[in-house]
């Protein structure tokens, strides 16, 4: 069994209006594991990373980190230590590199009253790639180096945890990738526990050992990334990841009866009531019906989005139910076009019951 670094329990926060923002969250990080707290914006990702790091104070609950308490709210015996006592690095959305120090500066911030500053700030800008500019004044870095300054400046301390809050959002697409690449390499060579914030499922399934997906100030599904993709626990969590559509059936002995037909799976819910299947882009092919053939369409194609590699094609079927399926660039479909679409089940399925 792996050391618990991080452990919150029934965690709370509500801010002046009085709804809870963080509501009673239960999370736990063992060392080494890089996790991804994964959420629509707004949803209270960036309060629990403040509450982690010691910047807001918990409502209800409590934070251990390596094995330490600090915070606990308990009435009058309440537990609360700041910042620099935790033991915790931040790597903030914006960086919050100070533009009036050297790089070499602001990698020494965190230690500057500790023996061997100078060797050890050497040591972390050798660790992340920048060992010749020391010197140089943030400013004249490009995005990926800042946000590789930042990194070397919250590691150097020597963390037991480190939090960064969508640390990849100030880089452009193509610079955001080799970046993340890069994290990566340098979180896993110095074995250390980080929690990243994002909203982007992308990033959370690349660089996440596990992934908690967060909702209205609970986490909804924690796992390894696999997992939460392959048995969403939640519609939520099966729309947030994947984006899935939802296909409405019947169950019977032998499968489940859609718009699209019998999708031949037995699955464990009562015959006879009715349930809403996940489906995802790649679950579904489709043939497109000319006029001289005898096959009667169960659908037509109703939009078209061009998404370089592929076409996402979206599906009405006669029931009204929408599906997405995604097709290779060269198969190009008018739209109106009738079709016989097809649930491709070469997989367990993900179903729900249906809500009315
Ligand atoms: P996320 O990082 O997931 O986008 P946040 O944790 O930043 O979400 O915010 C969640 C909600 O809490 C938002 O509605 C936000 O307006 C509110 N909120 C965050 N911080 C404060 C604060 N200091 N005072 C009042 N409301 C806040
Ligand atoms: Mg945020």
């Amino acid at each position: 069994m792996s050391e618990i670094a991080l452990l919150c329990q029934g965690l709370s926060k509500s801010f002046t209006n009085g709804l809870p923002v963080v509501n009673h969250l239960d999370l736990s990080v063992t060392e080494g594991q890089i996790l991804a707290l994964l959420g629509p914006s707004g949803c209270g990702k960036t309060t629990t990373l403040r509450l982690m790091a010691g910047f807001e104070t918990p409502d209800q609950g409590r934070i251990e980190i390596d094995g330490q308490e600090v915070a606990h709210a308990n009435g009058r015996k309440s537990t609360f230590l700041p910042p620099e006592k935790r033991r915790v690095g931040m790597v903030f959305q914006d960086y919050a590199i100070f533009p009036h120090l050297t790089v070499g500066e602001n990698v020494a911030f965190g230690i500057r009253r500790k023996p061997n500053v100078k060797s050890r700030v050497q040591e972390m800008l050798d660790f992340v790639g920048l060992a010749d500019l020391s010197d140089r004044m943030p400013a004249d870095l490009s995005g990926g180096q800042q946000q590789r300054v930042a990194l070397a400046r919250a590691l150097a301390p020597e963390p037991a945890i480190l939090l960064m809050d969508e640390p990849f959002s100030n880089l452009d697409a193509a610079l955001r990738k080799q970046v993340r690449h890069e994290v990566r390499t340098l979180l896993r060579k110095s074995n250390t526990t980080a929690i990243f914030v994002t909203h982007d499922q992308e990033e959370a399934l690349f660089l996440g050992d596990h992934v908690a997906v967060m909702n209205q100030g609970q986490i909804e599904q924690i796992g390894p990334p696999e997992i939460i993709f392959h048995l969403p626990r939640t519609r939520f969590v099966a729309n947030f990841i994947g984006q899935a559509d939802f296909i409405p059936g019947q169950v019977t002995e032998t499968g489940v009866v859609t718009a699209m037909g019998l999708v031949p799976q037995s699955i464990n819910a009562t015959v006879g009531s009715g349930v809403d299947v996940v489906i995802r882009a790649d679950d579904v092919s489709f043939k497109e019906i000319v006029e001289a053939t005898d096959e009667e369409p169960n659908g037509r194609i109703v939009s078209s989005q061009f998404i370089g590699m592929n076409y996402v094609y979206e599906i009405e079927l006669n029931d009204g139910t929408r599906v997405h399926t995604i097709q290779p660039h060269v198969r190009r479909i008018a739209e109106g076009t009738p079709v016989q679409a097809e649930f491709i089940a070469d997989h367990p399925l993900v179903w729900f019951q249906s809500n009315a």
